[in-house]
């Protein structure tokens, strides 16, 4: 288990629509008759998915509730849940507020792309810049990703049990809004994939604002000067590294156990045995020491 943004398949947006739309007459009407005749149901469906599927232009999308004006921190931290409530789209608010899940390939903020598209990503509870369109990338999960924040000041990280195992949440820095989660297998510099729920962000495109890339800019260039090549790495919390480097060490322990038995015991026949066998010999050798390099790996991450 990984993460909920890599469990089933991500449906297309027409189907998700319609799962919505169940409870108006029409959705009730299709559903009893894809039961009833799900051939002709079929049929619809083919005809919904060929339909084009409406464009929302980028920044404007309709279910997002009006860009907040910038929050200052103490300003964020004496809003009341209520106030935070009215402010924010109930989308926004479940992901900002109550550590909620968008729904995949739902944001339209999937459709910027680094390269193409030049701007940052703003939190959607405060508008405090957190991500720029150069770092984001596609993933293929659904969830707008990136592999690197802005600098070590957009956001913070702590630990989530949430699905027993631990995660690494991310949360803006500014207003302590809930934005997703960051894995580990993410592309170069960093290696971090932030994979971040889009209604918890707006993105403003260069040019559009200029006080605030102005700042931003700023603000990435004294990140890059200070990781260099490497970009922005925020270290992530010990103890949500400690249970996988655990696992890993102890694994580690008993590959090597049972191959420093093997050597005590004499039954090591090294090179001098056929091809395969040398090498299913040393097989435990190979993972006692890939698995102890992993568990240091992990550890690094949250010490360095
Ligand atoms: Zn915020």
């Amino acid at each position: 288990m990984k993460e909920d943004a890599d469990q089933g398949s991500p449906m297309p947006p027409p189907q998700r629509r319609r799962l919505r739309g169940i409870a108006n007459p029409t959705s009730t009407f299709l559903l009893v008759s894809s039961i009833l005749a799900p051939s002709s149901s079929a049929a619809f469906a083919g005809q919904q998915t060929a339909m084009p599927r409406p464009r929302t232009a980028i920044g404007s999308s309709p279910r997002r509730s009006p860009r907040l004006a910038a929050l200052s921190r103490d300003e964020a931290a004496t809003k009341t849940d209520a106030e935070w409530r009215q402010a924010l789209s109930p989308e926004a608010y479940d992901v900002l507020r109550r550590d909620g899940t968008e729904p995949p390939n739902s944001s339209y903020l999937n459709d910027i792309k680094a390269g193409t598209d030049e701007g940052a990503f703003t939190c959607a509870g405060c508008s405090s810049p957190l991500f720029l369109a150069s770092s984001k990338f596609e993933s293929g999960t659904g969830w707008p990703s990136f592999f690197a924040p802005l600098d070590g000041d957009a956001i913070d990280l702590s630990v989530d049990f949430k699905l027993i195992l631990p995660r690494t949440e991310v949360r803006c820095k500014n207003c302590g809004g809930h934005l997703g989660h960051v894995f580990d297998d993410g592309p170069r510099p960093t290696g971090k994939r932030y994979c971040l729920n889009g209604v918890a962000l707006d993105f403003v495109r260069d040019g559009t604002d200029l006080d605030l890339m102005k700042d931003t800019m700023d603000r990435a260039q004294r990140a890059a000067s200070i990781e260099e090549a490497g970009g922005v790495v925020v270290t992530q919390p010990l103890a949500a590294v400690l249970p996988g480097a655990a696992v890993d060490g102890i694994l580690s322990g008993l590959f090597l156990v049972t191959f420093a038995h093997k050597v005590t015991a004499g039954d090591l026949r090294g090179f001098g045995a056929a091809g395969p066998v040398a090498v299913l010999e040393f097989f435990p050798l190979a993972m006692g020491a890939f698995l102890a390099f992993s568990a240091a790996r992990k550890l690094a991450s949250a010490l360095r």
